[in-house]
């Protein structure tokens, strides 16, 4: 196995706990040391995460656009406030002299923990024994960095919410079969979108013998999703939809597409984090918009347009734990490690993995 990170197990653990500093001396501190450090570290935010975190942002967006301005920074240090994959995107991307730092090395992403490298291996061979025609592997850049690898390594590509569609077609024009993981509900919302009919979809699930399929499944399938989901976007149901609709029929749903595919077709519309904040943006006044996405956007958005009604399609709290994961402390303790100019919780891609991934993250900008 390899070791992605570059620390020990103790750097795990925040130096900074409630006997040494109260929340206000945290995040006193917090603001002294981004200052004192301005020149050598730059902070990322991801949407999802919350606010006591995302106020020391200088750039906040989902996965792709904080990848994207990852490859622009010249910082030495990069601290990103997100999860696991997205730190080892940024890393990939960013230049040799640069260290990517994520405040909690145990934020991961339960979509992402669905799939790993010899599931897609040992499925990868299985399906390819049953079926003549040429399968191309696309996967969501909500995954392990190997995962990315492989793809680089068989002619795939990585796609996001937002350009799924464009991969999705350029894949399907490259070869007869689409394999799509780990997310199957963004595989399935894409495709159905795009005007392939569910019966043309199977399921290979990597926890039942075979995925589940039978060979005469693969040899009909247009598209193999991947049994791979996230916990967050999966809290939001159909019933909510209903009862909203009752409660409030004014009220405009828009969702996430890794909600599942009847909160999808449901929805008044559908689309990606960057998606759903331009709706937002755009909306007239005294908009009644009900969101099904995480909680701490979906507030965030309430809070900077008073003038709109925006609220959470679900009744209960669809936080992202494993964002929450990165709190003030943690933070606390990654700036403080810079400033003694002893990194921790550095996140290094091995070069290995590094170089078929930057291929298929390659591939996908050419696509799109
Ligand atoms: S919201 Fe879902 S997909 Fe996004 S990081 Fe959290 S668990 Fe992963």
């Amino acid at each position: 196995m390899l070791n992605l990170f570059e620390d020990k197990k103790d750097d795990f653990l925040p130096d900074v706990d409630e006997k040494q500093l109260n929340d206000e001396q945290v995040i006193n501190e917090l603001w002294s040391l981004k200052k004192k450090l301005k020149d050598e570290m730059i902070i990322l935010g991801h949407h999802y995460q919350q606010d006591d975190v995302i106020q020391f942002a200088d750039i906040t967006g989902d996965s792709l656009k904080l990848a994207r301005e990852a490859a622009k920074l010249d910082h030495p240090y990069i601290v990103f406030c997100g999860v696991h994959f997205m730190a080892e995107t940024a890393d990939m991307l960013s230049k040799e002299n640069q260290k990517v730092i994520l405040p909690d090395l145990n934020a991961g992403c339960s979509m992402a923990d669905m799939a790993n490298r010899e599931q897609i291996d040992k499925a990868w061979s299985w399906l390819k024994e049953h079926t003549e025609e040429k399968i191309i592997p696309v996967t969501y850049i909500n995954c392990d960095a190997k995962l990315k690898a492989f793809v680089g390594e068989n002619d795939g590509s990585i796609c996001t919410s937002s350009n799924a569609e464009e991969v999705i077609k350029w894949a399907l024009n490259s070869g007869e079969k689409l394999m799509f993981f780990p997310d199957q509900h963004l595989g399935r919302n894409t495709c159905f979108k795009m005007g392939i009919p569910l019966e043309d979809m199977v399921v290979y699930n990597p926890n039942m013998l075979n995925g589940g399929l039978t060979s005469q499944q693969v040899k009909d399938a247009k598209v193999i999703l991947w049994y791979g989901y996230c916990s967050v976007h999966q809290g939001f149901t159909k019933d909510h939809i209903d009862s909203l609709r009752k409660s409030s029929p004014e009220t405009k749903i828009i969702v996430h597409p890794e909600c599942s595919f009847d909160v999808c077709q449901g929805a008044d519309d559908a689309g990606s984090t960057s998606y759903i904040i331009n709706a937002v943006d755009k909306s007239p006044k005294g908009s009644q918009i009900a969101i099904g996405t995480e909680i701490n956007l979906v507030n965030r958005l309430n809070a900077k347009y008073p003038d709109k009604n925006i609220t959470s399609l679900s009744p209960y709290q669809c936080l992202c734990t494993t964002m929450y994961r990165v709190r003030p402390r943690w933070l606390l303790s990654s700036f403080r490690a810079i400033d003694r100019s002893q990194p921790i919780n550095v996140i290094s891609v091995p070069e290995e993995i590094k170089i078929p991934s930057l291929k298929a993250l390659d591939r996908m900008l050419e696509i799109t």
